[in-house]
């Protein structure tokens, strides 16, 4: 067992590499390293008053024992270089090489998190952007030997650093070294915490476990001779021993099963080591047929190991005086697995020669797999259900999101592709409506550029700000910041409608007066309301927004207005003046179309297929050779070239009945629940429609959806375009000219 508590020399280092190291290069590399970080730190104390080279020597010792790469030891020599001494990059590559440069500046980055101890959430979060950072698993395992010497030597910090660091490394790297396998690191590392977070708890477990160990060791002792003699009598070479629970495991115990110390202390382990598979199914054997063994308590992780690569048999045996022992029985190598996780899987075999790809692929590898873990709870192996779970999941966290944080150390977690935008509005939505601009790693950047993992964001905002710009939409990934900006900007429409309301009244209000008309008779309540019906507006207000959005002229009105109110008479000047200003459009003729012809009223006139003119579009009439006058969108290029034929013409004022067919052609990615999408908005925007036709395209990922909608007017049919092409995944809505 290493003795934790003396510091560890340079030839501590080499002793425990030579047990599995004697190649020339890798040994000079390690002395090398050693003698860099030596010279570097070398005016440099810790807290203690010990000089620093004493941390990383022991970071280096803890990684031999682990039997690490000469690579990840001469890394972890070095971790603390770059971030703590003035060493120039260039040369540090020129000596040691890219590899370790890459591997000490990834632990340098970790180190540069500032986690802000904040709602318990953020634990999860700080997990996931460790682990995104790190990118290479030598550099979690460096990360969290360096935080296992540090909490060794705790105590040298101010208590408030105490708690802070301890709760940091309870929630962020015990979980991590779980995960990893690592369990001899994991529990040194909750006991350590423990110690820190709750004293009193501690001391009272550890002093109780003291209190009862006499006994229990004595009860284990006769249990181990008992089980001994039995293999012995069956020539089976194995290692017994009886195992003690780390504190914080019995702690946690208590806390979350609510047990008394006792029941826990109740179960005695012993754990069988031996040196084949099926060795471990014949003690097994052995130990049922001589034992009572508790039924349900059996596991087998041979067969099924952990996720966590961890493999052993489980079972729990009644013995004769009644004493329930948990057995634990594995290989050699399941033990070491066990014990050092991912670490002895990667264990340093000096004669295998494995090359530089096949160990990336490797690391990658380990790395997918490392990253299920960072999302998975609970201590046994996954169903089919929660792999499929975690598969999407795995997905959503670390293909579709990246973690970035504010400069206060808050982990904000954000879809792959997002910008500051999505940030700022994640952080509150204020924020978002009065961002002006964007600091990115502390440089200024341009508000649509894509963030990256690990990057600390700040926004600048102002009260001046015009608010959000619509081309924003256009940038942002979150569905939240896309939500937060519409919604700015149908408040910003209502108010400007509401404004509009007041402008039309206003409008009418002034026409009225210009005629000698006074307002308040005519724009009395009953009267209005009386034209608003004969308009078909649902309200007076949709009638005032129709003045203001010039759809209805207050001529209209007011002629309404003046004949029916039978009851008054007008006076004769009212009439002339009423006359005068209604006499152009008297002598316009009004067609089925809803088009008129200045100066012809005895020709057809219908509206043109090719283009679908609605009111609104700014139009042209084209003589036809007896079919009348066609009436086209200016903008149609079917009449560009024949300027002889075409004739002015006008929509009519009062079109509110009218509906108008037009032809409208989507272009969008393909994906479920599209066309249903669609059909949702046209409804919503109560437009009717006459046909839809939707196919996915050649190239299988691209859609074509065509569209007859029935609509009112042209300001209709853009709200209508407006919205579709908010539809997630459309990317263009036009309408069509045949
Ligand atoms: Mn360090």
């Amino acid at each position: 067992m290493e003795d934790k508590k003396t510091n560890k020399t340079f030839d501590d280092i080499m002793t425990e590499v030579k047990k599995y190291m004697v190649r020339e290069e890798n040994l000079q590399l390690i002395t090398k390293a050693y003698e860099y970080a030596n010279e570097k730190h070398k005016n440099q104390f810790r807290k203690s008053g010990e000089p620093y080279v004493v941390h990383v020597l022991n970071v280096g010792y803890i990684l031999a024992t682990l039997r690490s790469q000469p690579q990840t030891i001469a890394a972890g020599l070095l971790h603390d270089v770059i971030e703590d001494c003035d060493v120039d990059v260039e040369e540090f590559k020129q000596l040691f090489g890219e590899e370790i440069l890459t591997l000490v500046e990834g632990v340098t980055k970790i180190g540069n998190i500032k986690f802000k101890d904040e709602k318990e959430y953020q634990a999860e979060n700080h997990r996931k952007i460790f682990i995104a950072m790190a990118k290479d698993v030598r550099v979690i395992l460096i990360k969290l030997v360096d935080r296992l010497h540090n909490m060794r030597t705790l105590n040298f910090m101010p208590e408030e650093k105490q708690q802070r660091i301890a709760a940091e490394t309870l929630e962020v790297y015990a979980p991590i070294a779980h995960r990893l396998g690592i369990s001899e690191i994991k529990n040194e590392l909750e006991d350590l915490s423990f110690m820190y977070l709750n004293r009193e708890k501690y001391y009272e477990i550890a002093h109780l476990v003291q209190q009862r160990k006499a006994e229990r060791d004595s009860q284990v002792k006769e249990m181990i001779n008992e089980i001994s003699v039995l293999l012995n009598e069956h020539h089976i070479k194995f290692r017994i021993f009886g195992r003690s629970k780390h504190l914080y495991s019995i702690y946690k115990k208590m806390v979350n099963k609510g047990k008394r110390f006792e029941e826990i202390l109740d179960l005695l382990a012993i754990r069988i080591v031996c040196d084949s598979v099926p060795a471990c199914y014949e003690i097994l054997g052995y130990i049922h047929a001589t034992y009572r063994p508790i039924p349900g308590r059996f596991k087998d992780y041979i067969a099924m190991p952990k996720v966590n690569m961890y493999q052993s048999l489980h079972t729990t045996i009644v013995a004769d005086e009644g004493h329930i022992f948990e057995v634990q029985i594995r290989t050699e190598e399941m033990d070491e697995i066990a014990e050092q996780g991912i670490a002895a899987h990667w264990a340093y075999k000096e004669n295998i020669h494995i090359s530089q790809e096949k160990q990336q692929k490797e690391i990658e590898e380990r790395l997918t797999w490392l990253k299920e873990f960072s999302i998975m709870t609970g201590e046994d192996g996954v169903s089919d259900d929660a792999k499929e779970y975690m598969n999407l999941l795995q997905k959503d966290i670390f293909e579709a999101n990246v973690y970035v944080m504010s400069p206060k150390g808050r982990v904000i977690a954000l879809p792959n592709g997002s910008t500051p935008i999505d940030f700022a509005y994640r952080i509150h939505t204020e924020v978002g409506h009065k961002m002006v601009g964007a600091t990115v790693n502390g440089g200024i950047v341009p508000l649509n550029t894509v963030l990256k993992t690990g990057d600390v964001v700040s926004i600048r905002t102002s009260n001046q700000s015009p608010g959000p710009s619509e081309d924003w939409l256009k940038i942002v990934k979150s569905t939240h910041a896309r939500n937060k900006i519409r919604s700015f900007f149908q408040k910003q429409e209502s108010e400007k409608k509401s404004a509009d309301i007041e402008k039309g009244k206003e409008m009418l209000n002034e026409e009225l007066k210009k005629r000698n008309l006074d307002p308040s008779e005519y724009m009395e309540k009953n009267r209005i309301s009386n034209v608003v019906g004969q308009l078909t507006y649902p309200t007076a207000n949709d009638m005032y927004y129709a003045i203001a959005s010039k759809s209805l002229s207050c001529a209209t009105v007011i002629e309404k207005l003046m004949n029916h109110t039978p009851a008054k008479s007008l006076g004769n000047d009212d009439l002339v003046k009423m006359f005068n200003r209604q006499e152009n459009s008297r002598k316009r003729h009004t067609s089925k179309a809803g088009v008129s012809v200045s100066g012809i009223d005895t020709m057809k006139v219908s509206l043109a297929a090719c283009c679908n003119p609605v009111p609104g579009d700014d139009i042209v009439g084209y003589i036809t050779k007896g079919q009348g006058v066609k009436v086209h969108r200016k903008d149609c290029p079917n009449i560009m070239h024949e300027k002889s034929r075409l004739i002015e013409v006008h929509w009519d004022e009062n079109l509110e009945n009218r509906e108008y067919e037009v032809k409208l052609l989507i272009k969008s990615a393909d994906r479920s629940f599209l066309l249903s999408d669609i059909v949702t908005v046209v409804s919503q925007n109560k437009v009717g429609l006459s046909h839809v036709d939707s196919k996915v395209n050649d190239d299988k990922v691209t859609a074509t959806t065509k569209l007859n909608v029935i609509v009112k007017n042209a300001e209709h049919l853009r709200t209508l375009i407006a919205n579709l092409r908010k539809i997630n995944s459309v990317n263009s809505v036009e309408r069509v000219i045949q």
